[in-house]
């Protein structure tokens, strides 16, 4: 059973790890370091204090403004610091955590190193319309390492060979095919690319960690959140005919949602169709 203190414990790093994804989604894409400097504010440069530094509380106690030079602070920092609370507290919840047990810590925090990275793609794509490859990539290469050696670490048994790997590797097979199809048959069919490449490399990602099954759920719900959002789009007027618009944050949202309920979904599909 996973109690409120385990899910409170993982909400406080998730809210940390939230914090950091800010530092990455505003310093990658310009290239600037991720370490160096510390956090500071854009407009006046001044560094922020211990107290500033607490996610989301620090906002909230500054009013959102630099307490240097009043310049406001978008409140999207302190949502993203929220949002990575909560998603690690579902993971907590989704992985049944144990408090301070090696096993449920190597479960948790690897997942939840899974939803920030997702995360930081998600804004990354919204800001600048693109995925970048150092993110994907280390997504990919840790989800091989994590399907590879999670089962011994967390069990503490070697099973006959590493069945999480081959699992991984299908679906990462199947992500980078898949999004090859729909970019081949898009020129095909309306004369322009489809999809990015930065989308089949995400998909890859999702395969490595959900697996093939897991993966075909995730593109599932994506693509249907992308629909709804583009008809819904198109209807109000937010969005124009022909204008692009990020399918990263589909992926995603469908990766987190497919990592959180895909068993459930897959079930109860199962039940539908038999
Ligand atoms: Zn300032």
């Amino acid at each position: 059973m996973v109690t409120w203190l385990t899910i409170i414990y993982w909400m406080l790093i998730g809210a940390a790890f939230g914090s950091f994804v800010n530092v990455v989604v505003y310093r990658l894409p310009q290239g600037i370091s991720l370490l160096w400097p510390p956090s500071h504010c854009p407009a006046c440069k001044s560094r922020l204090g211990m107290t500033e530094n607490v996610p989301v509380l620090g906002w909230l106690w500054l009013g959102g403004r630099c307490r240097h030079c009043g310049a406001a602070i978008h409140w999207r920092y302190p949502l993203v610091e929220a949002v990575g609370a909560t998603l690690f507290g579902l993971v907590a919840w989704k992985m049944q955590a144990s408090f301070l047990t090696p096993a449920s810590f190597i479960d948790v925090a690897a997942w939840g190193c899974l939803v920030a990275l997702l995360l930081a793609l998600s804004l990354i794509d919204l800001d600048t319309m693109e995925l970048p490859d150092e993110l994907t990539r280390a997504g990919i290469l840790g989800g091989l390492l994590f399907r590879t050696f999670g089962p011994v670490l967390v069990t503490g048994m070697w099973a006959s060979g590493p069945p999480g790997l081959m699992d991984g590797l299908y679906g990462l097979l199947l992500g980078l095919g898949l999004f090859d199809l729909i970019g081949y048959l898009g020129e095909r069919l309306l004369g322009k690319e489809a999809m990015g490449g930065g989308d089949a490399k995400l998909a890859a990602m999702l395969g490595v960690w959900l697996g093939w099954q897991g993966l075909l759920v995730a593109l599932g719900i994506g693509f249907c959140l992308g629909a709804v959002v583009g008809v819904v789009g198109l209807a109000t007027g937010q969005l124009k005919r022909e204008q692009a618009f990020p399918f990263g944050p589909f992926l995603a949202c469908g990766g987190i949602a497919g990592l959180l309920f895909g068993e459930t979904l897959i079930a109860s599909y199962l039940r539908l169709i038999y």
